[in-house]
Parts: structure tokens; sequence; C-alpha cells
């Protein structure tokens, strides 16, 4: 997982001018009001995520692609959906000058997940939502895992492990995090 982290050429996801501040652990703005996640958290939800080879992933909020090509180091196959359309166009872009060829990139609403790539053996959400998408839920393989951060407005957001097991959902709440909010399509 370190590994994967530090070879994702963090400073080619951040804006020019921002390029100086790409390894500090903070998050940046990345435009249109959204950041990118600040490394140490990038870290944990990968941590969380125990991504094997074989296993193909879903992220919603690609942002800047960086989650998604730290992700790709560790995946078969990831992908990834950002409901801002010129955001979506960047990290693609991004993602396809560096060569992170198994990323597919989607813009649209993260909420309906993409079933046609269905099930996933793990989904990562990087914005909050007030409540966990059924979609995704339902979009998971039996063993799976979604890691996500959940919270209502003006609440505290808890980063949130949903397994599938063979009996059923499981959900854990781990550490309190600041999220850009879950957004949906007018
Ligand atoms: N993973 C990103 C950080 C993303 S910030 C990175 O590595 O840079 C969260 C992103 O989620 C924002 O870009 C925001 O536009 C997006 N987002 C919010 N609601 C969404 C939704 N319903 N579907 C898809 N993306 C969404």
């Amino acid at each position: 997982m370190l590994d994967a982290i530090r070879t994702v050429p963090r400073h080619f996801f951040v804006p020019d001018h921002l390029e100086a501040a790409a390894y500090n652990d903070h998050p940046l703005p990345i435009g249109h009001h959204q950041t990118i996640s600040q490394p140490y958290i990038v870290a944990y939800m990968t941590e969380l995520l125990k991504v094997a080879p074989d296993h193909r992933v879903l992220e919603i909020g690609t942002g800047s692609g960086y989650q998604a090509a730290v992700l790709s180091k560790l995946a078969k196959e990831v992908y990834t959906i950002e409901i801002v359309p010129e955001l979506a166009r960047n990290a693609a872009e991004t993602l396809k000058t560096l060569g992170y060829a198994n990323v597919q990139v989607r813009a649209g609403d993260g909420y309906a997940g993409w079933p046609e790539k269905a099930p996933f053996a793990r989904i990562m959400v990087t914005a909050a939502p007030e409540r966990i998408p059924q979609p995704l839920i339902d979009q998971l393989a039996p063993g799976g895992l979604l890691v996500i951060p959940v919270g209502e407005r003006n609440d505290t957001q808890w980063m949130t492990i949903v397994e599938k097991t063979a009996t059923g959902v499981v959900q854990r709440k781990t550490i309190p995090v600041a999220f850009v909010p879950f957004t949906r399509k007018p």
C-alpha cells in the first residue's frame, strides 16, 4: 500500500500553482469547490479497503484522479465516477498521460454506481452523503467492502466500513472525518 502511495506522483494531480505544496499533509483545492484529499486520508482509506490484485474497484468522487491512481496500482481495474464534468475530463486526461491504463473515468452522479460493471469487490466513496446509497451496497460482491464517509449535514462525519457477508451487511464506524458533501444531479 505504501509503495502505491510512494510511486504515484501527486504533484501531477494538483493545479500548477500548488505544485510546491503537493506533498504536504493537507487537502488542496482542485477547482469547482472541490479538494484532493490529504495524503494521510488517502493512505488510511486505501488501507481500510484491503485491495487485492484481482479486484475490480469502484470509486465515487474522482476529483483529481489521485486516489484512483493509487488504487490502480493495487487493483486489476478501477472504475471511477465524478459528478463535475470538467473534473472528470481533467482527471481522465491526467491518468491517461501518466499511463494508468486500468482506470476508467465516467462523468455523472455516482449515487447509482456503475451497474454495467457491477459487482465490485471493493467500493470507495470520497465525498460524504448523509446516508449510504443503497445502489452501492447492491453492487458490492459477496465478501466485498465499501469504505465511505457518512454524516448528516452539520453533524460529524464518520468513516464507515460496510462489509457484505454471507448473511447480510455489517457496518462499522472508524474515525471522524471532514469531506466535501456528496451532491446529487439536480
Ligand atoms: N478522490 C479525489 C478527492 C475527491 S473530493 C482525489 O483523489 O482527488 C470529492 C469529489 O466527489 C469531488 O470532486 C466531487 O465533485 C465529487 N462528488 C460529489 N458528489 C458526487 C456524486 N454524487 N457522484 C460523483 N462524484 C461526486
